[in-house]
């Protein structure tokens, strides 16, 4: 083995890509298909990743509206996966566990009455708790790159905020990249979380080509992306969601001892319990007497 191989077997890329399944999502409402185009376009997306390196790792998560589940790979014991048409055994196994992982969590999920939202943050933390364990049990001297990709058609969910941030501040501390392909509206939340981690945020206005935005923007590696024409950074909307109502805000009113945030002012801080005085009218200078 010369020096080269060396270097290479001592460092492997594990990529998380936590998949919006919720049928609540609007496309999804519209075309049940596109879910299955978009599930397709992950497994090819994420086989392309195991690609490049034989060590590289995927796990692939599903987040519902009520749950979250690993899509692949299985918690306890793989299928069992013969080569089939000469493919190799690894991406078979992703394609039929990702599918049949897929089918039994639709049809046993609770049917909805009413549209309700993802637990994308929640999600976010599940995949940051994995790559820690993956991390955990990495044999020493291997370096492990890791990052997350958010793939959804969810709008905006500020009731998230507090677990969104908690979630972007570990990724960053971790080294942990979060890349976010936003296939509805504009997500401002999951743009600052990209921000924040040195992450590629995309938002795509038609499905077609799916795949392709994918191996083009997230398929290459952060380190890797500098050296490559990526669409343009565009202007990140940092407002903050007040804690009382959970709502994206321009200016408020911020607790002097944990940082909370507020739009309307309250004498007792929610979070801490800390007791403000409360502003009383601005004293009123004495009008000096004009001299005659
Ligand atoms: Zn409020
Ligand atoms: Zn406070």
């Amino acid at each position: 083995m010369n020096k080269q191989q060396d270097v290479e077997s001592n460092k492997f890329s594990l990529l998380v890509i936590v998949l919006d399944t919720n049928p609540s999502q609007r496309i999804v409402r519209q075309n049940a298909q596109l879910l299955t185009q978009c599930v397709d376009a992950i497994i090819a997306f994420g086989n392309a990743h195991l690609m490049q390196c034989s060590q590289n790792k995927l796990a692939v998560l599903s987040c519902h509206h009520h749950a979250t589940d690993f899509l692949y790979p299985l918690p306890g014991k793989q299928l069992d996966v013969r080569q089939i048409d000469g493919q190799y055994e690894v991406f078979s196994l992703v394609e039929k566990t990702v599918k049949q992982r897929l089918s039994h969590i639709i049809t046993n999920s609770p049917k909805l009455n009413t549209p309700c939202e993802s637990i994308l943050a929640g999600s976010m933390a599940m995949a940051l708790c994995y790559i820690s364990r993956i991390q955990r049990n990495a044999a020493a001297g291997v370096k492990m790159h890791s990052r997350i990709l958010v793939v959804t058609g969810s709008n905006e969910c500020a009731s998230q905020y507090m677990t969104y941030m908690n979630v972007f501040f570990t990724a960053q501390k971790l080294g942990i990249t979060i890349d976010v392909c936003a296939m509805d509206k504009t997500m401002s939340l999951l743009q600052q979380g990209c921000d924040i981690t040195g992450g590629q945020y995309l938002r795509l206005t038609q499905l077609d080509g799916l795949l392709q935005y994918l191996l083009w923007v997230f398929l290459p590696d952060p380190q890797m992306r500098q050296k490559l024409v990526l669409p343009p950074a565009t202007k990140v909307d940092y407002r903050a969601a007040c804690f009382c109502h959970r709502e994206l805000i321009d200016i408020g009113y911020v607790c002097s001892v944990c940082l909370s945030i507020f739009c309307k002012f309250s004498p007792i801080c929610t979070t801490c319990h800390t007791v403000f005085k409360i502003p009383g009218p601005m004293p009123i200078k004495p009008k000096k007497k004009k001299k005659v």
